[in-house]
Parts: structure tokens; C-alpha cells; sequence
């Protein structure tokens, strides 16, 4: 494999990032716009000027490190992912990606590159979601995306997001200002771990992401009646959670059913009422987690669960509620963009990259409503993350740094004669 980026450089930044906010050897809990946090945004910030970019805080919180193309008025490049972490994390997630963009810039600058328009590096605030139970915050803020009472949310201290904000440097009442008009970025790149056990089991340090599958979350309720588990006769009972149940085995068989496609489905939380040994359930309420990168399909299992769920009512006396919580499509890599890091792939000797789609959801998700986007995947070991136990090789890191380096140096090089990127919409294919 060749590799040209600064792989101590990288593996000495991971390493400094993860001692702020540090819970354990390998763990690490910063949380969106806590001190922590703060503290790391301002590390990254030097790291930033260090590479020769300009910088500022957004009204959002994001960070935003900017180096002028020959053409300063082409829509930018644009390089990014999160430092934010859950309260249990390893030093990976995001981290990489935000730390890769940074290396990208700085070999720009180190071998004389000048880009024929601006490249723009971001650590986007507030990826996770944990704090507020809402992720993609600067992401969605730069895009005009907030949702109605985003800022009245609060952490399980009671403080609310736009105190948060506030005492984090970010400006809540100049959002329009940080807001980005259309056109301004033709195409956004994300280097992040995998996140799951594929790229390892196909025994291959990096991969291609091919698309996001946006999922689908509900929140179910299963209401039947309460009684005594000693007296009342197995065929007068309404007991919901066995109606819960045939739900959670039969998700498992609608999504399993058809061999090799990507589709998952997890019903990850559930409550029970009253919760007694001797009492017959009276109302279940449970989650669905129903993802694929594949939209027909995924409308299909939808039909077929929402089916199932009446029949299991049906069958045992109940009554039922289905709250949407989040129906995001799948939301596809661009082509163009895909083809870039698949000849970088070849550039160093890794032949016949796989292709892969992203479960979890990323800041790319939300770019890609906006301009074309790729994404690169580093092998996961075990397929571990949002634990302390999360690890990438520093080898398999350089490798899809390479990458991220190599296909920058294409958008930004070939972007010039592809003035001015209003393209960007039409070339996403809409689900
Ligand atoms: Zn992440």
C-alpha cells in the first residue's frame, strides 16, 4: 500500500483528543457542548490554523476550517464528520474522520497543492444526540433543517440546548447568519469507522459507502387487560405482551427473510405494565428499529410489520398505537464520487474495494440533501463501537485517510472545470 499522509501525525491526534473527557484506558465520555467538548473543539481549532486553514465557531457550534481555491467563488469541497461521543465511547468514531480532514488540508500544504476552489473542513456539533435525545444538530442547522423547540430541549439536568449553546460560544438568536445557501459546497466527503463487523469479515482494511439507510422508528403500544395470572382462564385473557411478542419474533423473520439483502430490524427497548409475576399485562410499549438501504423493500417489510401488528391484536384481544418517531429515507452515495475513491483505492494497491452500505446514520446523511456526497469506511474491529472497546488499526486509519486524501485532491483539482457544481441536486438519486 502506498501511503503519502502523515500516519504519527494522525495516531498522535487521536491520542491527545482522547485524553479530554478520558473515562478509562481506551474510554471516553465528551458529550455535545460540554466543557469537554469545548475543550477539544479548541485543540482541533489549533490543529486546523496548524494546517493552514481559517477558522470559526458557527452560530450552531459547528467548527469550520477554510482554505481559499484559486476560484473562490466555485462551491467548496467539503470535509467532515463529528468529535462529540456517547457517555461510554472509544476514541474512533468520528474522530477520524474530523482528524483525516485535517491531514488531507495540511499534505495540500505540505506538497504545494493549491485547490482550484475552497475546501472546507468541519467538525460538525453534536453528531450523537445523546445529551438532547436529538443528533445532527449543526449539521441540520447549517442547512436550515432545526426543528421547532430544538432549542427548549433539555439534558437530563434540566439545561436546556440554547443554554448549552450559549455558554459553549454558539449564538442562538443568529442562526440565519451561519445558515449556507444552496450551491455554496458541490460535494462533501466523510472518512468513518465502519462501525459494524462487514469490512472485517470480508478481511479488508477499508471499504466504499454506497448509501445511508435512513431508518424507521416507532413507537408501539399493545393495550389489552390486566388480571389475576392464577384465575382468569388462558382463553378470556387479553395479555399484551404475548401480542408483543409474535411482533418481536415476527420483525426478526421479516427482516431475515430474504438472504443477503441488507435489511435489519431490533425492537430495543420495552415496558411492561404493571410488570407484575401474577399480574396478565395489560399494555406493552415497545420500539422499531426497521432499516434498508433498499427504500421498495423497506416499504414492503413496513406493509407487512404494520399487518402483523394488527393480526397479533387481533389474535389476542388488544388494542393498539403505532407512533412514528423518525421515517428518514435511504439516502444514496453519489456515483461519481463512489468511482473517485474506487480509482484511489486502485492508486495504492488496494484492488477491487468492497461497496458497502452505512446502518447507522452520519452527518453525510443530512449533506447528502443538500450536495452530492461520498463516504469511506475503516474496518471495525469485532464491529464494536459506542464502547470503550472500539478499535481501528492505525494502519487500516492511514489507509482510509489515503483515501480521503486522494479523493479530495481529485474533487478539488476537477471541480474548476466543472463550474459551477449546481448539478448537485439532479445527480442524487431520489429513493
Ligand atoms: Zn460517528
Amino acid at each position: 500500500m502506498e501511503i503519502t499522509i502523515r500516519s504519527e501525525r494522525i495516531l498522535q491526534r487521536i491520542d491527545a483528543l482522547a485524553q479530554i473527557g478520558k473515562i478509562s484506558e481506551t474510554g471516553v465520555c465528551r458529550l455535545a457542548l460540554s466543557p469537554e467538548d469545548r475543550e477539544a473543539v479548541l485543540v482541533v481549532e489549533g490543529w486546523m490554523k496548524e494546517a493552514g486553514l481559517t477558522t470559526r465557531i458557527d452560530a450552531f457550534g459547528n467548527l469550520i476550517g477554510r482554505l481559499e481555491g484559486s476560484d473562490p467563488l466555485a462551491p467548496a469541497v467539503m470535509l467532515g464528520s463529528h468529535i462529540d461521543t456517547q457517555p461510554y465511547a472509544g476514541r474512533f468514531d468520528g474522530i477520524i474522520g474530523v482528524i483525516g480532514a485535517i491531514e488531507t488540508v495540511q499534505r495540500f500544504r505540505e506538497t504545494g497543492f493549491v485547490p482550484a476552489v475552497p475546501v472546507e473542513v468541519v467538525s460538525f456539533c453534536d453528531e450523537e444526540g445523546c445529551r438532547f435525545n436529538k443528533g445532527l444538530f449543526g449539521v441540520r442547522g447549517m442547512l436550515g433543517r432545526l426543528e421547532e423547540g430544538e432549542l427548549e430541549r433539555t439534558d437530563r439536568n434540566g439545561v436546556t440546548r440554547r443554554e448549552a449553546l450559549l455558554a459553549f460560544g454558539g449564538s442562538p438568536d443568529a442562526f440565519a447568519e451561519s445558515e449556507y445557501k444552496p450551491g455554496a459546497v458541490g460535494a462533501y466527503l466523510e472518512l468513518h469507522i465502519e462501525q459494524g463487523p462487514v469490512l472485517e469479515a470480508m478481511d479488508r482494511p477499508v471499504g466504499i459507502v454506497t448509501g445511508i439507510s435512513g431508518p424507521i422508528w416507532w413507537t408501539v403500544t399493545m393495550s389489552g387487560f390486566a388480571g389475576h395470572a392464577g384465575s382468569v382462564p388462558m382463553s378470556m385473557r387479553c395479555d399484551a405482551l404475548v401480542g408483543a411478542a409474535r411482533v418481536i419474533t415476527g420483525l426478526k423473520e421479516l427482516a431475515s427473510r430474504e438472504e443477503g439483502a441488507p435489511t435489519v430490524g431490533t425492537v430495543g427497548s420495552l415496558q411492561v405494565f404493571p410488570d407484575s409475576r401474577n399480574i396478565i399485562p395489560e399494555w406493552v410499549q415497545f420500539t422499531v428499529d426497521l432499516r434498508d438501504i433498499d427504500k421498495e423493500r423497506r416499504d414492503r417489510l413496513e406493509a407487512e410489520l404494520r399487518a402483523l401488528i394488527a393480526e397479533a391484536a387481533e389474535e389476542n384481544g388488544l388494542t393498539y398505537e403505532i407512533r412514528e418517531d423518525t421515517v428518514s429515507d435511504p439516502r444514496y452515495c453519489a456515483e461519481r464520487i463512489m468511482n473517485v475513491i474506487s480509482e484511489a483505492a486502485d492508486g495504492i494497491g488496494l484492488k477491487d474495494t468492497p461497496k458497502l452500505m452505512s446502518g447507522p446514520f452520519h452527518d453525510a446523511m443530512e449533506m447528502s440533501r443538500y450536495c452530492d456526497y461520498g463516504m469511506i469506511f475503516v474496518r471495525s474491529k469485532d464491529g464494536i463501537s459506542h464502547n470503550p472497546a472500539e478499535y481501528s488499526s492505525p494502519g487500516d486509519i492511514a489507509a482510509g485517510t489515503e483515501l480521503l486524501y486522494r479523493t479530495a485532491l481529485v474533487l478539488c483539482g476537477r471541480a474548476a472545470s466543472q463550474h459551477p457544481g449546481m448539478e448537485a441536486h439532479s445527480s442524487l438519486k431520489e429513493a
